[in-house]
């Protein structure tokens, strides 16, 4: 019977909770709950929407980059099941000003993205609104093995690929009226689902629960927390932090920014990399292997003990204790 994980605090969370009990199906193994639904055939299945002024704006990204983004966003989901990507479909819901070239720009970077990740372009739908453009993507994979939130135990360390907080510094220069240096841009504009990573791992270890951090590291490692029913300590200190050097930008002094980047990792979302745990010592000696192949760092930023939620740590191996979370839709709405 379908099974739906528990899904860690947030205001959107207590609302999606409240639509349950969700219908179920004895062929949908896995329904709400995980990063993918997964069906007994080997497929995971997935949507994400892109809201205008909500998940992107126009005066940040072109249309080609709008639309690349919307799939690779929707790709990561597939890679936090260790799937392969099969196949995009795509409801495009567009302003009357958007119809022609716009549009057709959009469906360039979906493409793009599509290609580059083997995945198919296998349909979806065209609509007008009166509203802001909205993309939502769905995404099909498949695997022999999905990898869960719900998997993670006590004893296990917990891992990050790549670095963290470069999108969320490409929002705030923008928000700024700046704009963000090219790498830290990129970060945003165009993420780099870990797809071909996601599918390595999972061939060489025994991955216990995987995730996409699309939400920041502190909302999803807790998403992974609530569906093993386990805590997660983080250590603040071992995060791999995006770094950006701006000629001619004023720094401030090193110990603020040190403060601004590690809040921007754990909070900040968009980054889109993978977070997953397995048993401690096990991850050690493919780390190198993987940081070659992948030209991206693998970081062991905590470990999974026994109880409830995430606890951070401080450099000194003190317990942050103001509340940090990330992006939460309905965050900010009372
Ligand atoms: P992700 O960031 O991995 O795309 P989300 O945070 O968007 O996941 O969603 C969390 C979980 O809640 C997913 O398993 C998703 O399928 C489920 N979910 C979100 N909205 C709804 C909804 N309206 N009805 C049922 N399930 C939902
Ligand atoms: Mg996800």
């Amino acid at each position: 019977m379908t099974r739906h994980s528990p899904l860690g605090p947030g205001r959107e969370f207590d609302l999606i909770r409240r639509f349950f009990p969700l219908p179920a199906h004895r062929d949908v193994i896995v329904g709400a709950g995980d990063d993918a639904a997964v069906l007994r055939s080997g497929w995971v299945v997935s949507t994400d929407a892109s809201v205008e002024n909500v998940h992107f704006r126009r005066d940040w990204l072109s249309a080609e980059e709008i639309g690349y983004r919307s799939g690779a966003i929707a790709l990561s989901d597939v890679a936090a099941m260790a799937a392969a990507p099969v196949a995009l479909l795509i409801s495009l819901v567009l302003p009357a000003a958007d119809y022609g070239t716009f549009a057709e720009q959009i469906m360039s970077g979906l493409k793009r993205v599509a290609n580059g990740f083997g995945a198919a372009l296998a349909g979806g739908d065209t609509t007008r609104t009166e509203g802001p453009l909205v993309l939502a993507v769905v995404a099909l994979g498949r695997t022999e093995h999905a990898v869960l939130r719900s998997g993670a135990r006590p004893g296990d360390d917990v891992w990050v690929t790549g670095l963290l907080g470069g999108a969320a510094l490409a929002v705030q220069e923008w928000r700024a009226g700046n704009q963000p240096d090219p790498s830290t841009r990129a970060r945003y504009a165009e993420p780099l689902p870990r797809v071909r990573e996601a599918l390595w791992l999972a061939q060489r270890l025994e991955l216990h629960a995987l995730i996409d951090l699309s939400d920041g590291l502190v909302s999803d490692a807790a998403h992974i927390a609530s569906a093993s029913n386990v805590a997660i300590c983080i250590d603040a200190s071992a995060i791999p932090l995006h770094s950006t050097s701006q000629p001619g930008v004023a720094q401030p002094p090193p110990g603020f920014q040190l403060a601004g980047a590690v809040r921007s990792a754990l909070t900040g979302g968009d980054d889109y990399e993978l977070c997953f745990t397995a048993a401690r010592g096990t991850v050690q000696p493919i780390r190198s292997e993987f940081e070659q192949l992948f030209n991206a760092p693998l970081s062991r930023i905590g470990s999974v003990v026994a109880g409830r939620g995430i606890e951070i740590m401080d450099e000194n191996g003190n317990r942050v204790e103001d509340v940090l979370s990330g992006y939460d839709h309905f965050g900010t709405v009372s």
